[in-house]
């Protein structure tokens, strides 16, 4: 794992190797200073603790001058070589480096040639056709990095939960069939399950670390291994839209719990963590809880946790919220679970614009142990999205009816997802919605007018259950309504109407701080997973991992009782 003045020192010499090979320089001197940055990243001891013993030439790996490289940048913060090597290197060609498929010879080429400074340059020289008539390079060679550089910039954003989930999952599958690991689980952001996550961390017990590196860096859909070693491996995955760094660190046994909060974070998290451990006397690191050289804790969570007297804390709420003073006064919320979720209230079927019939849709539901199942169309006026006419969901109403008759441990509830006219009207009339079990209403059109006064009308409707994506934002680049989400919860709390939060991952509407202001005003929350096609039902993971990034309960959401209890607002249960 190294510490931060091993990765300075690492980072250094890496970047003369950068310098030295942009200027056109290769050969040996250039893979020393790379072949040293590597073993100085890997290196469990502190470089400064070795230098003063005297026993930098013992590390393999680390030659005579750059050994007093090292003590140069110990004594002084700074190496004179990096200074040297990189002056006149324009900073832009260093970012080049890390475009697939770009190696720094062709950089020199092109600088020397064709001056080139920077990305921008390089995407010039490569549309007017000057890099592919460079000797050595061609057309096939500059349109491969072309690719390149659309790959990196790809790197450059962040990762959709799901995608990062499923890579996750299937990267410790594949570590799983490799040599022996005591323990391995993501870490980061994504166990932390936001809803999008920068770099994949993995992080493994097992004392044959550099096998496990190994295996990992021969993980198919590696495009490049950007290091390895001993204790640590990270390499960039190429995906079908993406391109990922996944980093996978190594750690003892008896580290486990230690590194494994450690690297989860948050950073404010650990941060407010480590002044609590200092205040108690103790030390708190990615290698254990100390007190002087004896450590107290470090091979579960649980003990870290406990060490610092704190119950452990759900990683989902690690964000220094107010989190570690509920734990330490026992008093942390029991976070809603999916299991605790009774039935889906937003599904599409065939009859307007989904893939999967009402019978596939009741399946499904089956197979996720759910006791009911709102199926919510599209209503009349949305002709893109196959809205149903009245005498339409009459006849899906019908097929409701034909399997409820034979399903065993399902209730298929009839239900509409109805647009929001401009208006503040409801695209049925109500002798439809009030034969409804559920109505979600929502807005598809009209983004930017009073929007929030037509939610508001909306709610005062009776039949209606909940607002669908409250905000209409799309993670996929949507900016959302023109809405005052505040005024929305507040209207939401008294008329007894639930906001939902919208599972589908390019949605996940409410986000964690709507919710949160959501629930503040006493409002509910429902679950839906907007499911179109088969296995979006599936999605409603992510929606609980945002809804326990914003403390909910299943108190707090409307699809933890039972159908029959689904309408807080009216006296009698849902109609039939
Ligand atoms: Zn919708
Ligand atoms: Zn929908």
């Amino acid at each position: 794992m190294g510490n931060s003045r091993n990765r300075e020192i690492a980072a250094g010499l890496s970047r003369i190797a950068d310098a030295l090979e942009i200027k056109g320089d290769s050969g040996f001197k250039v893979m020393a200073y790379r072949r040293a940055a590597r073993v100085l990243e890997d290196l469990p001891e502190d470089i400064a603790r070795v230098a003063i013993e005297g026993r930098l030439r013992e590390i393999s790996g680390i030659g005579k001058g750059i050994a007093q490289k090292i003590e140069e940048h110990l004594d002084t913060g700074t190496m004179r070589k990096l200074l040297e090597a990189t002056a006149g290197v324009p900073e832009g060609l260093f970012d080049l480096l890390n475009i697939p498929g770009l190696g720094a010879r062709t950089i020199h080429i092109a600088y020397r040639e064709l001056g080139i400074r920077s990305l921008a340059d390089l995407r010039q020289v490569i549309s007017d056709g000057r890099l592919a008539s460079l000797p050595g390079l061609g057309p096939k060679k500059a349109e491969s990095i072309r690719n390149g550089i659309e790959l990196f910039e790809r790197a450059g954003r962040r990762i959709p939960i799901d995608r990062a989930t499923r890579l996750a999952e299937d990267v410790v599958a594949w570590m799983k069939q490799g040599p022996p690991a005591e323990r391995i689980s993501p870490a980061g952001s994504l166990r932390r399950r936001r809803e999008s996550v920068g770099d994949l961390d993995i992080l493994a017990a097992s004392d044959g670390g550099s096998e496990l590196v190994e295996h990992f860096t021969r993980y198919p859909g590696v495009t490049r291994i950007l290091a390895r070693g001993g204790t640590r491996g990270s390499v960039h995955i190429t995906g079908p839209e993406f391109e990922y760094q996944v980093d996978l660190r190594i750690v003892p046994k008896e580290s486990w719990g230690a590194a494994l909060q450690y690297f989860t974070g948050s950073k404010a998290h650990n941060v407010r963590l480590r002044s609590l451990a200092k205040d108690m006397g103790l030390k708190i690191s990615e290698y254990g809880v100390y007190r002087g050289e004896r450590r107290e804790a470090g091979a579960t969570e649980e003990d870290c946790y406990r060490a610092l007297g704190l119950d452990w804390i759900p990683p989902e709420m690690r964000e220094d919220r107010g989190e570690i003073r509920l734990a330490r006064e026992g008093d942390l919320p029991r976070l809603i679970e999916e299991k605790d979720l009774r039935g889906d209230l937003h599904v599409h079927s065939v009859f307007s614009d989904g893939s999967l019939t009402i019978e596939e849709l009741a399946s499904a539901a089956l197979r996720r142990g759910y006791e009911y199942l709102a199926i919510c169309d599209h209503s009349q006026s949305v002709d893109y999205a196959g809205g149903l006419s009245p005498a339409r969901l009459l006849e899906q109403q019908a097929e409701i009816d034909r399997l409820n008759r034979k399903l065993k441990g399902l209730r298929l509830l009839k239900g509409a997802e109805v647009d929001i006219l401009s208006d503040g009207k409801l695209d049925y009339p109500d002798e439809i919605l009030g034969g409804l079990d559920v109505v979600v209403a929502s807005i598809h059109s009209g983004f930017r007018k009073n929007v929030t006064r037509r939610m508001i009308a909306a709610m005062r409707n009776p039949h209606v259950t909940a607002i669908a994506h409250p905000t209409g934002r799309l993670l996929s680049g949507r900016e959302g309504y023109a809405v005052d989400i505040e005024s929305v919860a507040e209207a939401a709390a008294e008329f007894g109407v639930a906001l939902e939060l919208n599972a589908c991952v390019d949605r996940l509407d409410l986000d964690e701080n709507n919710l949160r202001r959501a629930v503040a005003r006493g409002g509910r929350i429902s679950i839906g997973s907007d499911s179109h096609h088969s296995g979006d039902m599936d999605m409603i993971r992510f929606g609980i991992g945002i809804a326990r990034r914003a403390w909910l309960t299943k108190e707090h959401v409307l699809n933890t009782r039972p159908w029959k209890n689904l309408h807080g607002r009216r006296e009698q249960g849902p109609s039939r």
